[in-house]
């Protein structure tokens, strides 16, 4: 990572996927007119898992610089931060089953993120009845 956080790291992504996150499936786009379909040649397909905001992708990046596993490096001056991608997967399993919620950003502004969160919260209600 080079002059950027995590907030422009797409592979983030495909975690969010991969550790199967609660909204992970909750389509945050209609509020712009998008709807979850994809097209192509073929015809229409209906998309799953779309990615969503990113901007507090950052929580997982301070995650793992509190924890060690993604510290900051000086090269004459520049600023910049090195890990594998291997690594990236296994050291964000925990923040993944115990904080994915806060990889949803809090700017009131942000539909994308307020639309997942509250579908979240209707989920959880839905399993506690
Ligand atoms: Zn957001």
């Amino acid at each position: 990572m080079l002059g950027t956080d995590f907030s422009s790291l797409s592979f983030i992504h495909f975690l969010e996927v991969y550790f199967n996150l609660g909204y992970v499936n909750i389509f945050p786009w209609r509020h712009v007119g998008i709807e979850p379909v994809g097209v192509s040649v073929w015809g229409e397909q209906k998309l799953n898992e779309v990615p969503g905001c990113s901007k507090s992708f950052t929580n997982l990046e301070l995650s793992l610089e509190d924890d060690g596993y993604y510290v900051p490096h000086d090269y004459n001056g520049m600023i910049y931060k090195l890990i594998n991608v291997r690594g990236l997967l296994f050291f964000s399993t925990s923040f993944m089953k115990d904080h994915y919620r806060s990889l949803l950003c809090i700017d009131q502004d942000c539909r994308a993120c307020s639309y997942r969160r509250a579908k979240l919260k209707e989920i959880e209600t839905l399993h506690e009845l």
